[in-house]
């Protein structure tokens, strides 16, 4: 997990590392099949390893703007109760270690922003200290889409067990400390951070746009998890609404091709970050080089 970090105008953004999500992704897309996969060679082998296998991690990023530090979905976390992927249950990662070579202490947090509320981007919200769960960016606000935030409040009985133990252990407890901003789904966060919304895969997934100067990058959440979808925009994955996160990711696709707006995948394998180019009646992402 090499530490990667790329220039965006004035902004700089860091991936943070938390844990590989390869073993998640296998069946996580339906319709994945080798023989497309062949077809889109440029998936092969960073984001397809030589055995077919989708490789993948969970990871946040870090964005340092105009002063401010934000960290976009904060990964699976420790110690966590989590059966529903093999590998992900009770965790020890080195995730703030990361942070902090990045040069960054969890209280210089400003803001926390969700893409959504799935259990593998809200689990470093809290950590285990004294057997409670506690926030682990306590100088944060805790940025969340309000309808995201309501409809998991309401824990829809159609979610995996995981999902309903990620709001409990993860959400409650920032919100419950008073330190969760209930937001719209187009958000600015601050300057040069917006969220731009993208729903489907949850009913207020949104992804974050930044900005600064002529330069632009947009961190994509699930909106897709692997860059096949890029190829093939009509696979999905286990999305709340799969027409719906079809028509998101196919807007996110056609909007950003053939522009320098650089597309920082959260679940996507190193290089992890690039540009979407069309090819012929389909597009490709070509990876784009870090500092
Ligand atoms: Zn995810």
């Amino acid at each position: 997990m090499e530490s990667l970090r790329w220039q965006v105008g004035d902004a700089t953004v860091f991936r943070i590392a938390d844990v590989d999500a390869t073993a998640a992704l296998q069946g996580l897309i339906p319709k994945f099949n080798p023989a497309a996969v062949a077809h889109a060679s440029w998936l092969t082998p960073d984001f397809v390893d030589e055995t077919g296998r989708l490789r993948g991690m969970v990871q946040a990023f870090l964005i340092m703007i105009a002063g401010q530090l934000i960290i976009v979905d904060p990964g699976v976390g420790n110690a966590k109760r989590r059966v529903a992927v093999p590998g992900w249950d009770n965790l020890r990662t080195d995730f703030l270690g990361r942070l902090r070579s990045a040069g960054v202490e969890p209280d210089e947090i400003d803001f926390v922003v969700n893409t959504h509320l799935h259990f593998d981007h809200v689990g470093w919200h809290t950590q285990l200290v004294d057997g409670a769960w506690q926030p682990t960016f306590r100088s944060s606000r805790y940025v969340i889409s309000a309808g995201e935030f309501g409809y998991w409040h309401s824990k829809p009985a159609n979610q995996i067990a995981d999902q309903h133990a990620g709001f409990s252990d993860s959400v409650l407890p920032v919100y419950e400390a008073g330190l969760v901003d209930l937001v719209a789904d187009d958000h600015v966060v601050t300057e040069g951070v917006q969220l731009l919304p993208t729903p489907g895969h949850t009913p207020h997934h949104v992804s974050v746009m930044i900005e600064s100067g002529e330069q632009s990058a947009v961190i994509t959440g699930d909106v897709m998890h692997h860059p096949c979808q890029i190829a093939y925009p009509d696979w999905g994955a286990s999305d709340f609404d799969a027409s719906q996160a079809q028509s998101s990711r196919t807007r996110l696709i056609q909007r950003f091709a053939d522009s320098d707006t650089l597309i920082l995948g959260t679940h996507f394998a190193d290089p992890v970050a690039g540009r979407i180019r069309r090819e012929g009646t389909t597009f490709r992402l070509i990876p784009a080089d870090e500092l």
